[in-house]
């Protein structure tokens, strides 16, 4: 009998299962899909990487990451947009009439932009319980004065920037939704694939692909787990499945859980964040930008653009759907996608520039071991209820995930941080840490 059954081996599983082994536990972790990583997963069929999951480390200083990643010897290339940012980084901004901003006018969107940010942060923290992130923009952009285009485009912005961080759209999002968003330090991607990180870490540990778990009975003498072709005991476990996956009963607990663990699970949300890459025989646009930003009304539905060439060596675009239309895109098949994506493309670039000669989509909605891409503070909710969720239940089961941790959700170094806290918890003691990396392989293709 194990000590610690860990279910999922995402980053968080992972990471939790490594120190629990390190502290002298036998480990067994149980993963439904034929693969590790989980929604670090990173495509190597056409000879480079492509990363369907998570690409950026979002923010070196003070992460994690920045070390464990060094210590692996992967490489990273500095790429500081992956925040939906507007500026402090090279982008050809175009105006509703598809023209290219010119210096002024980039000087100017970047002060109003700044302006109605800083009024937003005021709205935000006088916001009554209930108040959508909607609400408080709402409030900033009319705080600030601007006429109509000018009020069109931050408009535009705040909805986009929430799709993109909360994967949903802007009157679902609580007022404080996106509090916890700061970037401290430069954000870099790592061309040699980030699923890289969680099968290094994996190195050594007992993992058992193809195994959904199905059931999990608990009492304070420990823990049985069901999945469609075995039963496996042990004193407890650690659960890291997706938030989407705990809000649509994907496993069964008995007892049922107590409401400190499913009301968080009630009230926070879990978006759709969808990616879709565009490879190109020649480049089109210009050399030094790190994206194409469409303003005002023609950005709805696609109005970003990533030059992620430094990652594969050939001409490529990256652009998402967040929110309702992540969801319409999972509903359309991949030509109409691609299609679709041209148009707000070719309004900037002309009618001439060709059809791309590959391309890769995502469903994270559909995925039936994530149903969706990451959680969110959804109206009505609150940060708390991230760390609420991880509350331990008759001592013997631990919550961890992207969705359990309160100050960086939705990232891969908030999954970690939450494996290590589940880990600590267990092991009743601190864990360093920096003796993840210990033992651990670099592992790649
Ligand atoms: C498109 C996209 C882009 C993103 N971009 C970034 C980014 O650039 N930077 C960043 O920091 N973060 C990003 N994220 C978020 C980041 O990927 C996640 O926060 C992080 O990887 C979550 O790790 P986790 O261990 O909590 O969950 P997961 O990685 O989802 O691991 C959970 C595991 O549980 C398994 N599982 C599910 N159900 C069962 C079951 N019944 N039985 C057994 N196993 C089960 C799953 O298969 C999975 O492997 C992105 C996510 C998506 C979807």
């Amino acid at each position: 009998m194990a000590d610690t059954i860990v279910i999922g081996a995402g980053i968080a599983g992972v990471t939790a299962a490594r120190l629990l082994q390190a502290g002298g536990q036998r480990v067994v972790v149980l993963e439904a899909r034929d693969r590790i990583g989980g929604r670090m997963w990173t495509d190597r069929t056409a000879g480079f990487s492509v990363d369907r999951g998570a690409s950026w480390i979002h923010g070196l200083t003070d992460n994690p990451l920045t070390e464990l990643v060094a210590e692996l010897g992967m490489d990273a290339v500095e790429f500081t947009v992956g925040s939906y940012q507007a500026g402090g980084r090279p982008i050809a901004d175009f105006d509703e009439e598809h023209r290219r901003f010119d210096a002024d006018e980039t000087r100017r969107w970047l002060a109003d932009i700044d302006t109605a940010d800083d009024l937003l942060l005021q709205a935000s923290a006088a916001s009554a319980p209930g108040e959508t992130y909607a609400d408080v923009s709402e409030r900033a952009i009319a705080a600030s004065g601007f006429d109509g285009l000018r009020a069109a485009r931050v408009r535009a912005f705040h909805r986009h920037r929430t799709e993109e961080q909360c994967g949903t759209d802007i009157d679902r999002v609580a007022a404080h939704g996106l509090d916890e968003d700061a970037i401290d330090g430069d954000e870099v991607i790592l061309p040699g694939g980030y699923d890289v990180l969680p099968r290094s870490l994996a190195a050594g540990l007992d993992i058992r692909l193809g195994q959904q778990v199905v059931a999990v009975k608990w009492s304070e003498a420990g823990v049985r787990v069901e999945t469609a072709s075995d039963v496996f005991e042990a004193a407890r476990a650690v659960v890291t499945v997706p938030l989407g996956v705990l809000k649509a009963g994907g496993i069964r607990f008995a007892p049922e859980l107590p409401e400190v663990v499913t009301g968080p699970i009630e009230r926070l949300g879990m978006g759709v964040f969808d990616k879709v890459f565009l490879r190109f025989a020649e480049r089109f646009w210009e050399d030094g930008v790190y994206a194409i930003r469409q303003h005002g009304e023609p950005g709805f539905p696609w109005h970003s653009w990533y030059d992620v060439s430094a990652v594969s060596g050939e001409p490529m675009l990256l652009t998402f759907a967040g929110g309702d239309w992540a969801r319409r895109i999972e509903a359309m098949d991949d030509d109409a996608i691609v299609a679709s994506a041209m148009q707000g493309l070719r309004a900037n670039y002309g009618d001439a520039v060709p059809d791309p000669i590959a391309h890769w989509i995502t469903r994270w909605g559909g995925d039936e071991f994530s149903l969706g891409s990451y959680s969110y503070v959804a109206a009505g909710a609150s940060h708390a209820d991230h760390d609420a969720l991880a509350t331990p239940v008759g001592g013997v089961l631990h919550f961890a995930g992207e969705a359990a941790w309160s100050t960086d959700p939705a990232t891969v170094h908030g999954a970690l941080l939450s494996g290590h806290r589940a880990a600590e918890r267990i092991l009743g003691a601190e864990i360093p840490i920096a003796s993840l990396a210990e033992g651990a392989r670099p592992e790649s293709d």
